[in-house]
C-alpha cells in the first residue's frame, strides 16, 4: 500500500488486492466413496456431495486406466489428478501405491501434471507420506474440519485439536503441498471457533484452503440430530459474514481459498435438509471481504473520497450480489459515479 501527495492537499491511496495469485492447472477428480475412511462421520454423505456412488477399487482403478488412456488418445491437455471422497491414505493393502503408480505412468506420457489427494489428519502412519511423495504424490488435502478438540469430539471426529495440527506438520515434513478443509459450524460450535481455526490454520501455512459450512444431508447421523433438535446449522448470513473475515486472514498468510460451500453436484441441492446453501456463497464472501478492505482503506485516507479505480477483474463481485452492496458503498462516500474499473492490477483511491 503506498500514500502520495499531489499537489498540496489531495493525497491518493493505491493499493492491491491481498489475495495471493492463484495457479490454474485443470483438476480432474477421482472419487473413492468412504474407501479408507475408519467410520462414516455423522455430516458426510460421499454420494450426494460427489455424485458418486461407492464402488470396488479394482473397478475404479480400471475406469480410470481406460479415461487416462482416452484422454491421451485425444490428446487432451495436461492436468491434475485428485482423488477424493475417501481416505486415501488408509486405503486397504497397497491401493494408494497402485493408484499413484497408475498416474505416474501417464504422467511419464505428459498427461498428469500432478497428483494429489484428499486424507484425514489421523491417517498419516509415519513412513507411509514419504513413501506416497516418493512415486509421485504432491499434495495432500487434509479434511481437518476443526482444530477444536470440544468440536471434533463433538462431532464424532475420532481425533484431537493435537492431532489435527501434527497431520498438518507431518504432509508439510514429507515434503509435500498442505491444503486444509474446514468445516465450520459443527455440533459443538461456538462463537469465535471458526475464527481460531482460521488462526491456526493461517500459521501452519498451507498453500491453500478449503471452506465448506455444514450442512445438514439427508441420510447422515447429523440429520437424525437435526430432526430431534438438537443441532442447529448456521445461517447463510453468519456464514457469508464469517467466511468473508476468514478471507484476508487466510490471504495475509499467503493461502489461497479454492472453494467455500461444497460444489453444486447434481442431485446435491435435493439432499440438503439444512444449513448455509448457495451456488453463490463464495463470490458473495467475497464481495463481503472486498467491501471491508475498502472500508479499511477509506479511514486511512481519512476524508471524504473523490473517485475509487477498480482493477476490471473485481468488476464481477465489486457490487455484490444483485448489487446488494451498493448502499454501503454510498455510505463510504462512493456511490456508482465514484467507481471506474480500470485495466490496472492496483486500486487507486482518490
Ligand atoms: S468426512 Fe472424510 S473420513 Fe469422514 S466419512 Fe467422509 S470421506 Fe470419510
Amino acid at each position: 500500500m503506498e500514500i502520495r501527495r499531489r499537489g498540496h492537499a489531495m493525497n491518493v491511496l493505491t493499493f492491491a488486492h491481498p489475495e495471493p495469485p492463484r495457479e490454474r492447472i485443470p483438476l480432474r477428480p477421482v472419487f473413492l466413496p468412504f474407501a479408507g475412511c475408519p467410520h462414516r462421520c455423522l455430516f458426510c454423505d460421499q454420494k450426494s456431495q460427489t455424485g458418486t456412488a461407492p464402488a470396488p477399487l479394482e473397478e475404479i482403478h480400471a475406469a480410470l486406466e481406460r479415461d487416462l488412456s482416452l484422454a491421451l488418445e485425444r490428446g487432451d491437455a495436461p492436468f491434475e489428478i485428485g482423488f477424493y471422497g475417501g481416505t486415501f491414505t488408509a486405503l486397504p493393502g497397497d491401493w494408494p501405491e497402485r493408484f499413484l503408480d497408475l498416474t505416474a505412468r501417464f504422467r511419464d506420457a505428459g498427461l498428469v501434471r500432478r497428483t494429489r489427494c484428499s486424507t484425514r489428519p489421523d491417517a498419516l502412519e509415519p513412513g507411509r507420506l514419504a513413501r506416497l511423495a516418493a512415486r509421485g504424490l504432491e499434495t495432500v488435502e487434509l479434511g481437518v474440519q476443526s482444530f477444536d478438540t470440544g468440536a471434533l469430539a463433538a462431532s464424532g471426529r475420532g481425533y484431537d485439536g493435537e492431532t489435527a495440527q501434527a497431520g498438518c506438520r507431518a504432509v508439510l515434513e514429507a515434503g509435500l503441498n498442505l491444503g486444509v478443509q474446514l468445516l465450520p459450524g459443527l455440533p459443538g460450535d461456538h462463537p469465535g471457533l471458526f475464527r481460531r481455526d482460521v488462526e491456526t490454520a493461517a500459521r501452519l501455512c498451507p498453500r491453500f484452503a478449503r471452506l465448506y459450512p455444514c450442512l445438514v444431508l439427508e441420510g447422515t447421523a447429523l440429520a437424525a440430530r437435526w430432526r430431534a433438535g438438537e443441532y442447529t446449522p448456521w445461517s447463510p448470513g453468519r456464514a457469508r459474514a464469517e467466511l468473508s473475515l476468514a478471507l484476508p486472514r487466510l490471504w495475509r498468510a499467503g493461502v489461497t481459498v479454492i472453494r467455500m460451500g461444497l460444489a453444486p453436484e447434481p442431485g446435491l441441492a435435493a439432499r440438503v435438509l439444512a444449513g448455509p446453501v448457495h451456488p453463490a456463497l463464495g463470490q458473495q464472501a467475497r464481495s463481503l471481504a472486498l467491501l471491508d478492505l475498502v472500508r479499511g482503506q477509506v479511514a486511512r485516507l481519512g476524508r471524504a473520497p473523490r473517485v475509487l479505480a477498480v482493477p476490471q477483474r473485481f468488476s464481477g463481485e465489486f457490487w455484490g450480489q444483485g448489487g446488494c452492496l451498493e448502499r454501503a458503498y454510498a455510505r463510504l462516500g462512493l456511490p456508482r459515479e465514484r467507481i471506474a474499473f480500470v485495466g490496472t492490477e492496483r486500486f487507486r483511491l482518490e
